[in-house]
């Protein structure tokens, strides 16, 4: 029997300096810089942060999210579902254990289609935590629909000229290079006539319009790029993988992406409950503390039993990668994972928030922080509704239509069938009688 819900003492014991390294260590980051994660460090925050990344260094903890073969540590992403989930409790974590997204995903396509060049040039300072990327592919006119993408590729001569706009790309003012997806060939099918390519964001006409921020940062100095693509051009070799791979690509970094989000969110979903768990025993109010009232037992009760039940299914999943290594096979649970992902962070955060009463709502607390992430959760990496489809479409293919009107499970013929199956015992039994 294989179904073992045990980590190894050995991992455990990196685990646990890891929980106590992100609380003491890395969550005051959170506090003095926030959202300077993907800022270049420089001055005191390199003097503050560089120590830090060199110990996850020696613990053995750095950039974990590569396997083996791409010449990452090879923990597999069980392990790596474990440590991710105590990252998730701070925003400096994934940047001091060199595993943030999206530089992970970029990292993983690069490891996977690009050349020897490529991985020197761009790989090689990406995972030694000195450089950030962005992966440019949704557009302003559409994102959820791929196939609908417009920016455009030509090849003249022995360089590619790309031009277009792109929509929400990530991090692109701190971007050192972009990874773009665009049309290389218009005659075909959007899924074989799309190719990606590797751009160094100071190529001349890679114009950064807005940079757009979520709900509370102020305009234009948010992290999600408007970017026009004007006349760029770049040498042949900027090609990642091979001309019109580009879906192929997009499959494999979104899938890895996406289970790491959800990891991530197991351990916020977690801060969520400790801090409804501290306050319901904190708080009193008529006659009795909160954590007294049934109503309150619910939403911890209800908030524990979700985020079991997600953490099960995103273990499950991980699991299954690490068993098949194979996204595409892994792709309907990686969707279910998706799909439950803003709802579990949303209702966990919402009921912790609703516990702390007034204190909950205000820029003191980070809950209306959290509920925005839920909502980002619903969206970025696709937005749930394609994922609920995805889903469908590998459930049904497990099924077939029943052969006639009547159900398989129309009780009448069952009864019919099984009569004539136990027809001996019935006769016996009525004989008996
Ligand atoms: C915080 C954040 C970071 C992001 N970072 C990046 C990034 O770094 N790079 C990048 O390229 N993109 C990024 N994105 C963009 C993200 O991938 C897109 O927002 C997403 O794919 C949805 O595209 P859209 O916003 O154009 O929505 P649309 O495609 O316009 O869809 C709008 C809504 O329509 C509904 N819908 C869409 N399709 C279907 C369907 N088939 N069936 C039923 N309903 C449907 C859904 O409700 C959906 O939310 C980011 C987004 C966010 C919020």
């Amino acid at each position: 029997m294989g179904w073992e819900f045990e980590t190894d003492p050995e991992f455990q014991e990196k685990l646990d300096w890891a929980d106590a390294f992100v609380r003491e260590e890395v969550e005051p980051l959170d506090m003095v810089w926030p959202h300077q994660q993907f800022t270049p460090l420089d001055g005191p925050r390199r003097a503050a942060v560089q120590p830090l990344k060199e110990e996850v260094r020696r613990q053995g903890l750095w950039a974990t999210h590569l396997g083996a073969d791409l010449g990452g540590q090879g923990y597999g992403q069980v392990k790596l579902a474990l440590l991710n989930e105590i990252l998730g409790r701070s925003s400096w974590a994934p940047i001091v254990f060199g595993c943030q997204a999206p530089d992970t995903g970029n990292a993983e396509i690069i490891a996977h289609y690009g050349t020897e060049e490529q991985k020197e040039r761009y790989l090689k300072p990406l995972l030694e935590g000195e450089l950030f990327s962005c992966y440019s592919m949704t557009e302003p006119h559409a994102g959820a629909d791929p196939t609908m993408f417009k920016t455009r590729a030509t090849k003249d001569g022995d360089e590619w000229v790309i031009d277009g706009w792109k929509f929400f790309s990530s991090n692109a003012k701190t971007a050192s290079f972009l990874i773009v997806m665009a049309v290389t060939n218009p005659d075909v099918s959007p899924y074989k006539g799309m190719s990606m390519f590797l751009v160094p964001t100071d190529t001349p006409g890679v114009n950064i319009v807005r940079n757009i921020g979520l709900h509370g940062e102020p305009l234009n100095e948010g992290s999600h790029a408007l970017i026009h693509y004007e006349n760029v051009r770049v040498p042949a070799d900027a090609l990642l993988g091979g001309e019109g791979q580009a879906f192929v690509i997009a499959q494999t970094r979104l899938g890895g992406g996406r289970i790491h989000h959800a990891m991530r969110t197991i351990g916020l979903a977690s801060k969520a409950i400790d801090m409804m768990c501290e306050r319901a025993l904190s708080r009193e109010t008529q006659g009795s503390l909160l954590a007294e009232k049934q109503f309150v037992q619910g939403y911890i009760a209800d908030s524990y039993a979700q985020l079991l039940q997600f953490r099960l299914m995103v273990l499950y999943t991980a699991w299954e990668i690490d068993r098949y290594n194979d996204y595409k096979r892994v792709r309907k649970d990686i969707a279910a994972v998706k799909v439950v992902m803003p709802t579990v962070l949303h209702d966990i955060a919402w009921r912790a928030m609703q516990v702390h009463g007034a204190l909950g709502v205000t820029n003191e607390m980070p809950f209306l922080g959290m509920v925005t992430g839920a909502a980002v959760m619903g969206l970025a990496d696709g937005p749930t509704e394609v994922h609920q489809v995805t889903i469908a479409r590998q459930v049904l293919k497990e099924h077939k239509a029943a052969d006639d009107a009547w159900p398989t499970e129309w009780i009448p013929r069952k009864l019919d069938a099984a009569k004539e199956k136990l027809a001996e015992f019935i006769e016996a039994e009525v004989g008996n009688l």
